[in-house]
């Protein structure tokens, strides 16, 4: 029974939708897969010839219902960069209308019931020393501009709440970019309404590295969480109506914020620390303070971010499983509360997903699991969709206001 987790063991034991999952585990080798995220190569089928495949979740009618009648709106992925590294931006290479070998790809999104996505506009940290981190990401704002010229009828550029809730409304999938380090800005103030008037509706402070203002998760700590730029970075994010998004920040760096900000913040991809015992993971200190600031963690699927930390020790590689994801999202439930989590997959950002969320065609079987686990519709409504949504009218709110008073 090794790399059987404890919920996996609950599950079994409950019956529920899964079958074979016995037989599946105990079938379990050590597995493969990378834990870093943005390493390149991704495929969409990360299962060796001689591993078992995972059961099938099968989804009920109901579960079917309360899925595609959300509004699923996820915080994270990296199509974009995976266009640059894997088909040299061109949508002419890899026309994702037709199967891809990405994770992502339209006929998996409508599978999938995705309504809305914050797609990444990420550039690595390596290119604030290059000295080209802005013009990359103007050039990623380019690939996702792109994107949604070329596939009106699937993608709808969005940049309000009320826009979001209309493009859903229509059929389509609501559009809006989030920049993933504050490397992109250059140091520049000035650079965060720009990237605003082209789509930018987050970003994230840092990446892996420190920037010259605020301290990674996985870096060495310098500034003992925001420098005094790092904070009109902040407030100027709040002026302009930017989201806060505090994934990959030190934990420092995230009290810093939560000190600072006006608005609510997000993570836009992370998981429980109490779970998995990852510097990037949100610790329970921090959760229990995003109720006063009205925030949301949008819970990530990444293997070596949501796989049990005493699982990870006996097997570095494990990948985890989907229903490892679901109790980050009962953690998160259980230490913020129901108002306060979302779903951040990303998806073609890394190599190794979870056993059940290996593309995005997967996202029905969350549904159907919180449904399994005893969530209401309401409840299961507000993590697809309703709380990020609720967070960018509050900061919308904030935003509003503050120009008003000429801030
Ligand atoms: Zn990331």
């Amino acid at each position: 029974m090794r790399g059987l987790s404890v919920s996996l063991l609950l599950r079994v034991g409950t019956g529920c939708v899964v079958t074979g999952l016995a037989a599946w585990a105990a079938g379990q080798t050590s597995e493969n897969g990378a834990t870093a995220e943005k390493t390149p190569a991704p495929t969409a089928d990360t299962t060796p010839a001689d591993e078992p495949a995972f059961p099938k979740i099968e989804i009920s009618a109901e579960a079917q219902r309360i899925h595609f009648s959300g509004s699923l709106f996820d915080g994270h992925n990296d199509l974009p960069w995976t266009m640059r590294a894997e088909a040299n931006s061109s949508f002419d290479k890899v026309d994702i209308a037709q199967p891809t070998k990405f994770h992502t790809d339209i006929p998996r999104l409508k599978a999938g019931g995705l309504k809305a996505q914050f797609w990444s506009v990420y550039v690595p940290s390596s290119s604030a020393v290059t000295g080209n981190a802005t013009v990359m990401t103007m050039e990623q704002i380019d690939i996702v501009d792109e994107m949604l010229r070329r596939y009106p009828e699937h993608f709808q550029r969005t940049g309000t709440a009320a826009e979001v809730r209309q493009a859903i409304a229509d059929g389509k999938i609501a559009s809006l970019m989030g920049i993933e380090g504050g490397h992109s800005i250059e140091n520049q103030l000035g650079l965060i309404q720009r990237f605003y008037d082209r789509g930018v509706r987050y970003m994230t402070l840092t990446h892996s590295k420190n920037v010259d203002w605020a301290d990674s998760a996985t870096d060495e700590p310098r500034h003992q969480g925001l420098a005094e730029f790092g904070r009109e970075v902040v407030r100027e994010m709040n002026r302009v109506g930017m989201l806060v998004d505090i994934s990959h920040v030190s934990p420092a760096t995230m009290h810093a914020t939560l000190d600072t900000t006006a608005a609510p913040v997000i993570f836009s991809h992370s998981s429980a620390r109490a779970i998995c015992d990852h510097p990037r993971n949100v610790p329970d200190d921090v959760l229990r303070r995003i109720p006063k600031n009205g925030g949301v963690v949008m819970v990530t699927f990444v293997s070596g971010f949501i796989t049990p930390t005493e699982q990870l020790q006996r097997e570095p590689k494990a990948r985890g499983t989907i229903f490892d994801v679901c109790d980050h999202i009962e953690h998160v439930i259980k230490v913020a509360g129901i108002d306060h989590v979302g779903i951040g997959g990303d998806y073609d950002g890394v190599t190794s997903l979870p056993h059940g969320l290996e593309d995005v065609s997967k996202y029905p079987a969350i549904t159907q699991i919180l449904l399994d686990r005893g969530y209401n519709e309401e409840q299961i409504h507000k993590i697809l969709g309703g709380n990020i949504l609720r967070v960018m009218e509050a900061a919308e709110k904030v935003a509003h206001d503050l120009q008003q008073k000429g801030n």
